[in-house]
């Protein structure tokens, strides 16, 4: 399959987002989904999937802590394009997490809490899985500049497909309007980038798009995208006494 990968990785990058997906769809059939974070590129990627396949197959990595702007915007997916979304979950609730690691694993060890509510849910889901779908942008990250439309991603073990990897964000926004896609209205708020509460803010004029996320640590990425940043963290970090509040 690697091999393969490479020799389709070559065609790949003259094809549109509409022939990335369409190729997809054909090649890995009920075996390839669409990972979201309902960013405004994953709307985009979305219709312009929806457009070529009516029984979309999209998830999310929910950890529980993401705003309620994201989740209504999910709903609001729904009943657009009549589909399900499934929410993957964390093995672990916030409170036995709490319980488990101490309270505000992410204020610390934001790594080992991104493995624990992001990365495990979606390894789980990838295994399942011959190809996934996302909709990062080559200048959105370092870790991300290098990313290829259709590569074999080494993290997780299967094809990795990136529609959207040369898209500009001012070519994201000229298709939402011109095709009146919902966006999260936290976007209009200096949320160029978000994910959980605990971890993101609002930037200021000038400041990097992503400088918003993880704000006052080296991070730059959840684990899910990009090498492996997480490590066994987890595993690394000792049980606090089940004593510990969960308030
Ligand atoms: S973004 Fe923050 S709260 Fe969310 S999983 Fe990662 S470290 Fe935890």
């Amino acid at each position: 399959m690697k091999s393969e990968v490479e020799r389709i990785h070559l065609l790949a990058e003259q094809w549109s987002a509409q022939d990335v997906l369409r190729w997809a769809f054909t090649t890995f059939r009920n075996h390839v989904e669409i990972a979201s974070g309902f960013g405004v590129e994953g709307m985009v990627l979305i219709d312009i999937a929806a457009r070529l396949q009516p029984a979309l197959r999209v998830f999310t990595v929910d950890t529980d802590f993401l705003f309620p702007e994201t989740y209504s915007l999910i709903e609001q997916v729904e009943k657009r394009y009549g589909i399900a979304v499934e929410r993957l979950k964390p093995e672990l609730t916030p409170e036995e997490q709490e319980l488990r690691h101490g309270a505000k694993l992410w204020s610390h060890s934001p790594d080992a809490c991104c493995n624990l509510r992001k990365v495990e849910p979606l390894r789980k889901k990838l295994s399942g899985l011959q190809a996934w779908v996302t909709s990062i942008r080559r200048d959105q990250t370092s870790a991300r500049a290098t990313a290829r439309k259709v590569e074999w991603d080494s993290k997780f073990h299967l094809v990795k497909v990136n529609p959207l990897v040369d898209w500009t964000s001012e070519r994201v926004w000229r298709y939402v309007r011109k095709h009146n896609v919902p966006y999260n209205p936290l976007h209009d708020q200096n949320y160029p980038s978000f994910g959980c509460t605990h971890c993101t803010r609002s930037v200021l004029p000038g400041e990097d798009p992503r400088s918003g996320r993880w704000a006052g640590f080296q991070k730059t990425e959840c684990g899910l995208h990009g090498p492996s940043q997480d490590g066994n963290l987890v595993s690394e970090i000792a049980p606090v006494s089940s004593s510990v509040s969960t308030g």
